[in-house]
């Protein structure tokens, strides 16, 4: 992962990354008040590259923008495009986009008002944020010691960088004694997501997740995955669910952006199912790379070209 070079969209203009600086006393540093996304393009078997869900993505992060209150100067044209130019102009076949929006540094009281509102627009590349073997085999997960946050503690549709702390945290807590991911459970008790990931069971041959009034994401391939298991004629229900039924599951997966579709193999040191993947797992996770690499007509209009 190299994130220090190449070109990014800056404030209306496409500069070097070395030249895209920011003052030391700019609010959001300070206090939080940022909004971002995680986007990823990917090559289509055509060799044409194209960003996967930009029209959600793009909605989302002007949809966190709006809940605090951030009044974003670019609109979603503008910003649409620019996704598309980083990665044209950087010449990538595939990456990962990271738009952020955030506070300048005009004063530093409290209140952001009257200070100016900045977004710009990164591109880099970055493979399987949960390792190619965990593609295959699935991952290893742990409960973490922290609790998720709640509505109105913090903004939970608002994929906000104030929300992250408790998930770095949560990440490093259970990476350190040698887990690939936390999982946080939220304020009730019951399991929410992972530190960057959504979270699926599948009990019976009917997919489970838990509902976004726990606080979790309202992930776009969480979305993704439920539109495929309507399509595919699998029952999803969403509902708060407890650990131990995701211990009893027959399979387990987590869905993100950068995770993709990573199955889940052993969940508090319990073996998940057989203990890999498993077969309704490998169906959606091999539907979706097939549709973000353009290899299915039915989902075509979630594509969006980076040259058109
Ligand atoms: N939850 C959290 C906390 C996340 O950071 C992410 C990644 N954006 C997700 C869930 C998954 O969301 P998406 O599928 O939109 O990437």
């Amino acid at each position: 992962m190299e994130t220090t070079e190449g070109k990014l969209w800056f404030n209306g203009e496409m500069i070097e990354q070395p030249d895209a600086k920011v003052h030391v006393l700019t609010h959001s540093l300070h206090y939080g008040m940022a909004v971002f996304e995680g986007v990823r393009a990917y090559q289509t078997d055509e060799g044409r590259t194209a960003i996967f869900r930009l029209d959600d993505h793009t909605e989302r992060l002007l949809g966190s923008a709006k809940i605090f209150q951030l009044d974003v100067p670019y609109d979603k044209a503008t910003l649409d495009q620019a996704q598309k130019d980083v990665v044209k102009q950087n010449g990538f076949d595939s990456a990962y986009l990271r738009p952020l929006i955030w506070v300048g540094a005009e004063k530093l009281g409290l209140s952001s008002r009257d200070n100016s509102i900045n977004a710009m627009v990164a591109a880099w590349k970055w493979g399987a944020y949960l390792g190619e073997e965990g593609i295959q085999k699935g991952i290893r997960v742990k409960t973490s010691s922290y609790t998720h946050h709640m509505t109105n503690i913090t903004m939970c549709k608002a994929k906000a960088a104030s929300n992250y702390p408790v998930s770095i945290m949560a990440n490093q807590e259970v990476t350190r004694n040698g887990y690939d991911e936390a999982i946080l459970m939220d304020p009730q008790g019951y399991v929410c997501q992972g530190s960057g990931e959504n979270l699926f069971l599948v009990k019976n041959g009917e997919l489970h997740t838990p509902d976004l009034a726990g606080g979790a994401l309202d992930g776009i391939t969480r979305r993704t995955i439920i539109q495929f298991a309507e399509d595919l004629g699998i029952k999803v229900i969403e509902r708060r669910i407890t650990r131990d039924e995701f211990y009893l599951a027959d399979e387990v997966f987590m869905t993100g952006t950068a995770a993709e579709v990573t199955p889940i193999r052993e969940y508090d040191d319990r073996t998940i199912g057989n203990g890999g993947r498993g077969e309704i797992t490998e169906k959606l996770q091999t539907l979706y790379f097939d549709v973000v690499h353009g290899r299915n007509e039915e989902y075509m209009h979630w594509l969006s070209f980076v040259d058109e």
